[in-house]
């Protein structure tokens, strides 16, 4: 259970009732409640089946407003609410710690509307990433955003984490792609920002405090988003390094030669894709190495594209900064590379447990700390390896272990975290702080930084209903 994790005392917050109930079955269809066991489970668990609350209740809205007299019901009643997307987030921030009330936004799923000329999309908050890739496919437009968890995740919950993601390096962060969005407040209030503009300066920038606010300030239900066009061409180099520095190299490389067209720039340790071959039937196709790296451009001329990154692929063989490498704009060949990438952490449960971090670091310190932590652990670790969104500077770096246990996790966070502060990176550079890093926060953030956090959540949610335990 979550709490045993972190010793949490549950709040002083009502026990659900059949009153209470009663008064969701009035507002909802029979089926929008789900109470049986069974079924509350997958949304008791997170995805990486590390952490169990025990919610009662789940609530599936179909609007806004439904939306809108669940949380003030919630908010007068001082019930507990745990907002939910798509359940894979990686830091608990999903999972109820208690038996707070789950509600999903699984059922606001329909898109709403489409600008073909300006590319905005407008869909409420429960639509799947990948739904929503395949609808604007049919228009030669693509989401700003992809990753691993795109047939799961739901927008929404992309919004509330500021997901990042591989394609971030070249379409910028959520920050920049949503235009507007509605959300709920606490006590039921709808705060409606549906701009589809891209330029407004009118005022605060109210939509700003919803995006990665990880379902503490409100519950967004709706959201405007800047769509791109689809390329007509894509290539991908899966190349091979001797050593990190040498790695780096070839990305400094890849900026200079490739320029406009890259879109995503990832990193790879051997250790990974032995990780790969152990548990799955993907490999290597080109062999052995220290560090591997893709990278992908996206551009609009299949052969000015293909002529670029062969003779980028060339230089970086002449210059040593790869040792090997292919280059395809082959969909199926890409699509077994990006698996090898987007599938390790589905795979994680297989390796005993996986203490998996998403940190930011300086390039020049970016791989070293898995080196550190190679040594720092010793016997105690079954395996430590690492890969990510180098473009971003975002390490994933996982630790596996044969089994849990608290002492190995303060271990490990304990010297992780401090050398991530030392090194000026950031303890969550894409994943957010849920349950599970909200301990390490005033680490990274001054008091001055956690009051102005503490004040807003107080302003936004008086009576801590939204997410409690969770960030701040
Ligand atoms: P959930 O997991 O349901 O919720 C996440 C948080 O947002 C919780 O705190 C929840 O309370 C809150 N929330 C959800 N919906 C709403 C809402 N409508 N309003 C308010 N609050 C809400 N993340 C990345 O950034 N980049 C990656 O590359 C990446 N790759 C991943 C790959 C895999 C295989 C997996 C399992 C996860 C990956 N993640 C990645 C993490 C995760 O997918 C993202 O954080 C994603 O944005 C979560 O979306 P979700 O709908 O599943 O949200």
């Amino acid at each position: 259970f979550a709490k045993d994790y972190l010793q949490v005392k549950r709040g002083p917050y009502k026990t659900l009732d059949e009153q209470d109930v009663r008064f969701f079955r009035t507002l909802l269809e029979e089926n929008s409640l789900i109470e049986d066991r069974c079924d509350l489970e997958k949304y008791n668990v997170d995805f990486l089946k590390h952490l169990r609350g025990c919610s009662p209740l789940v609530l599936r809205p179909r609007t806004v407003e439904q939306m809108s007299k669940i949380l003030s019901y919630c908010n007068n009643n001082l019930l507990a609410v745990c907002p939910q997307g798509g359940n894979t987030g990686v830091c608990g921030g999903a999972t109820p710690v208690f038996d707070e009330i789950i509600v999903s936004t699984e059922w606001l799923n329909s898109v709403i509307h489409l600008d073909e000329t300006s590319g905005v999309l407008v869909c409420e908050a429960g639509c799947v990433l990948e739904n929503l890739h395949n609808y604007l496919n049919d228009y030669d437009l693509m989401m700003p955003i992809d990753l691993g968890a795109k047939g799961s995740c739901q927008i929404g919950g992309n919004t509330s984490t500021n997901a990042g993601g591989i394609r971030l390096y070249r379409y910028g962060n959520l920050h920049g792609n949503i235009l507007g969005l509605e959300a709920v407040k606490a006590d039921g209030e709808i705060i409606d920002c549906m701009n589809t503009l891209k330029k407004d300066n009118t005022g605060f920038h109210l939509k700003h405090i919803f995006i990665g606010s990880e379902g503490c300030l409100g519950i967004v239900t709706k959201v405007a988003i800047q769509c791109h066009p689809k390329p007509k061409s894509i290539q991908l180099a899966f190349l091979g390094a001797q050593n990190f520095t040498k790695a780096l190299k070839a990305f400094k490389t890849a900026k200079q030669e490739l320029g406009e067209i890259i879109s995503a720039v990832e990193v790879m340790d051997h250790e990974t894709i032995k990780f790969m071959w152990e548990h799955t039937d993907t490999t290597s196709p080109i062999g052995d190495y220290p560090i591997y790296l893709i990278i992908e451009t996206s551009g609009s001329n299949e052969e000015h594209d293909q002529d670029k990154l062969n003779k980028y692929f060339q230089k970086c063989m002449d210059k040593h900064f790869v040792l090997n490498g292919v280059v395809t704009s082959s969909p199926s060949k890409s699509e077994q590379i990006w698996g090898l990438r987007e599938r390790v952490a589905e795979n994680f449960y297989k390796d005993g447990y996986v203490f998996a971090y998403d940190i930011s670091l300086p390039l020049e310190n970016y791989y070293d700390i898995v080196t550190e932590m190679k040594e720092y652990l010793g016997e105690k670790s079954h395996r430590v390896f690492g890969f990510g969104h180098l473009g971003d500077g975002n390490l994933h770096i996982q630790i596996s272990v044969q089994k849990f246990s608290t002492d190995i996790m303060n271990y490990i966070e304990q010297h992780l975290y401090k050398r991530v502060n030392e090194l000026n990176g950031s303890i969550s550079a894409e994943h957010g702080i849920g349950f599970l890093k909200k301990q390490y926060l005033p680490l990274v953030k001054s008091e001055a930084n956690m009051n102005l956090m503490r004040s807003l959540k107080r302003v936004m949610d008086p009576n801590g209903i939204l997410n409690p335990y969770k960030v701040v």
